[in-house]
């Protein structure tokens, strides 16, 4: 199963949903383990529509 990171601007004028179908249209990474070209996981940087000083990172279980 892999691991899936949102990192979203907390303090934007749109509230960010943890989902890979956002308004912003967050773009997806994929993190891959060094030994193997496997994706091990991935991660959504979302899109703040103002400048933001207040970011977090969640991920799902
Ligand atoms: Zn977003």
């Amino acid at each position: 199963m892999h691991k899936v990171v949102h990192i979203r601007p907390v303090d934007d004028v749109i509230s960010h949903e943890e989902a890979a179908d956002c308004l912003c249209g967050p773009a997806g990474e994929g993190v891959y383990a060094a030994a193997t070209t496997q994706a091990v996981g991935l991660i959504y940087r979302h899109h703040a529509l103002q400048p933001c000083r207040e970011w977090e990172a969640s991920a799902d279980a």
